[in-house]
């Protein structure tokens, strides 16, 4: 898939317009024209680790691309100038109209995925996250559905992002024992 790398599509300064714009290769992109210097960075997002009475994990169903119709954990791309802690309370608001009483940082995993034919490199932050109460939830905004699936059960192979499958694998082996 290199084909949807920065450095295979990216090809104007965005600056100045000007086509004389060549990869370096730390990930950056230096203009002849300007001397513009662009840098590709990971943008941030959350995901939320939510666990029910009985031991399970909360997954969503993912409504649109990328990764349409696979399972993901609730969350979603922190905004220009949000904290990643804002983010997670609005994403899961949002997506579940679930309210989180308290939130736990547990680990991050980074990611690139395909989005428009262009590669976008993501760093998620998961979080275990405590809601207030299931009673309200239901599925809305960019998700379908949801479930609750017991770590013993997960199919791995039908989670979207790779970073998501990571933070699951962990988070499953961890809480395994605990219920
Ligand atoms: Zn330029």
């Amino acid at each position: 898939m290199d084909n949807t790398l920065p450095k295979n599509t990216i090809r104007y300064c965005p600056k100045c317009g000007s086509s004389d714009f060549l990869f370096k290769e730390d990930h950056s992109f230096l203009c002849n024209k300007c001397q513009f210097h662009l840098y590709i960075n990971s943008a941030a997002a959350v995901a939320a680790l939510i666990v029910n009475d009985k031991g399970e994990i909360l997954f969503t169903r993912r409504a649109i691309e990328p990764h349409k119709g696979m399972l993901d954990l609730p969350g979603g791309f922190v905004d220009i100038m949000e904290s990643a802690e804002n983010a997670l309370i609005r994403e899961i608001k949002e997506e579940l109209n679930l309210d989180i009483n308290s939130f736990k940082y547990f680990m991050s995993s980074p990611n690139e995925y395909i989005f428009g034919g262009l590669s976008v490199f993501t760093l998620d932050l998961a979080y275990i996250c405590h809601p207030k109460t299931f009673n309200y939830i239901h599925a809305k905004d960019d998700i379908s559905d949801y479930e609750f699936i017991s770590p013993n059960l997960i199919p791995y192979n039908q989670i979207g992002g790779e970073s998501i499958k990571r933070i699951t694998k962990t988070f499953a082996k961890k809480i395994i024992h605990e219920y």
